[in-house]
């Protein structure tokens, strides 16, 4: 039997987004030089801190380490131009976290842990678990998956590919498995916003009546599970795109999704001018190194980040 071929829901989600960033991302293997990525090294700061924090027992020493580790990878590459994802709002809401959730429903079993199964004969899915825990009550086991985002009120744990595929894996490794948690954190340039249910007040600025403002809530929990029908259909659906990619293969042909991921997110898709030119000069960029070779690692990059 050939060796079976590995996927991962970063891979499947190029794919989902757009097959031609599939193409660029995953078969070419290409990323743009000087991309900007704070909000995902952000994110990955962010996992760090809470990555050494539950990996060694929650304890000031753990807090003290989560901090430094946190720090050190993050502040060489902060932006300045970026007023939200700084050292010291990471700082700010490693703290935050640390007081609000100093007492956890769980015990943790371990941190990033690493996921595989067979999805048939030809593919193996594979993750990277953020958090597995034990629920203290009732008992059973829990995926959490830390995510960063920009919009706390946006995140949804269903229907999620992704926490679908950590669920999964989850049955494939235990017996007793409750479902999976998003643990929201919510990253801003502010800390209070406008509070609508409280009386006006006078702004000393202008004399005129604005809202009154409050605390801003940063963090958002979001538990969820799934039956064993909807993780049948997850893995379905999963094979369904692994042959549509495979069919992309055998014809060599990759539709574009334009345009509408190219601006989906805050920002523009960084295989714009791959996309938008002919192919020779697509591969004079790559060749003149506006592109280069950076193939995707399922386990070792981290920070879920909600863009
Ligand atoms: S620029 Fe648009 S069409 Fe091209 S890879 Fe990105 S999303 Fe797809």
């Amino acid at each position: 039997m050939s060796e079976r071929k590995q996927v991962d829901n970063f891979t499947l989600d190029c794919y989902r987004n757009c097959p031609k960033m599939y193409y660029w991302r995953i078969k070419r293997q290409l990323i743009k030089v000087g991309e900007r990525r704070t909000p995902i090294d952000f994110g990955v700061a962010v996992h760090l801190g809470l990555e050494t924090f539950y990996k060694e027992g929650m304890t000031q020493t753990a807090k003290d380490n989560a901090f430094t580790k946190a720090l050190e990878y993050f502040t060489p590459l902060e932006s300045e131009g970026d007023k939200k994802r700084t050292a010291a709002n990471l700082v700010s809401i490693l703290d935050k976290y640390f007081s609000r959730y100093a007492n956890e429903p769980f015990e943790v079993i371990a941190t990033e842990v690493g996921g595989a199964f067979e999805l048939n004969d030809e593919w193996i899915y594979t993750s990277r678990l953020d958090l597995l825990v034990e629920w203290k009550a009732p008992k059973g086991m829990y995926i959490v998956d830390h995510k960063t985002t920009y919009d706390i009120g946006s995140l949804i744990a269903k229907p999620h590919n992704q926490v679908t595929g950590y669920i999964v894996t989850l049955h494939e490794m235990y017996d007793n498995v409750l479902g999976a948690m998003i643990n929201g954190i919510g990253v801003y340039e502010s800390d209070t916003v406008q509070d609508k249910n409280a009386p006006k007040v006078v702004s000393e600025k202008t004399g005129k009546l604005i809202y009154a403002t409050k605390e801003r809530e940063i963090f958002n929990r979001i538990p969820t599970q799934r039956t064993v029908r909807e993780c049948e259909e997850w893995k379905r659906e999963v094979v369904f795109l692994l042959k549509q990619i495979d069919h992309c293969e055998e014809v060599g042909v990759w539709p574009k999704h334009s345009p509408d991921h190219c601006v989906k997110f805050k920002g523009r898709c960084g295989y714009l001018d791959l996309c938008n030119t002919d192919e020779e000069t697509c591969e004079r960029m790559i060749d003149g190194g506006v592109y280069i070779q950076d193939p995707w690692k399922a386990y070792h990059e981290t920070g879920d980040v909600e863009t």
